[in-house]
């Protein structure tokens, strides 16, 4: 016994575009949005492989787990939102606790190098590190934001 398979030709679509080129709308904030993850993770290497170079995989492990900020979308309904703009809009990723990441960032250059000036004392280093993450996690938000 045979199964004929019929080949119907979809229906013109009528009063719609054409089908384009670009991924559907539900698929092209998931690639976006796996790049961003990604530069989440990019940008600190690069930054502790061109700055921090002698304790190079610490400073990605820190600044990686600053990405723990983004708790704060568990506040915000719907958690996630591709089209929304996390900056000004989650409480950790406003001005006020952007200033305190700057804060993180440039005290412990002040106030926590070691007593023969050789560089950082050890957690002073980790909370300059902490705030850098802080404040690149920032920027690569804010970037998100632009585009
Ligand atoms: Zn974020």
């Amino acid at each position: 016994m045979y199964h004929t398979l019929t080949l119907t030709p979809r229906p013109a679509r009528r009063g719609r575009a054409p089908i384009r080129l670009a991924p559907d709308a539900s698929f092209a904030p998931s690639v976006a949005a796996m790049i961003h993850i990604a530069l989440h993770v990019i940008v600190p290497l690069l930054v502790a492989l061109a700055f921090y170079r002698p304790r190079w995989r610490t400073a990605t492990a820190i600044m990686i787990a600053t990405m723990l900020v983004d708790a704060d979308h568990l506040l915000a309904d719907p958690i996630y939102d591709p089209h929304r703009c996390s900056i000004g809009f989650h409480p950790l990723h406003t001005l006020p606790a952007i200033g305190v990441y700057a804060a993180l960032f440039v005290l412990p250059l002040a106030i926590g190098r070691k007593a023969d000036g050789q560089g950082l004392h050890r957690t002073a280093r980790a909370v300059h590190l902490v705030g850098l993450g802080l404040l690149i996690h920032m920027a690569l938000d804010g970037i998100d934001c632009l585009v």
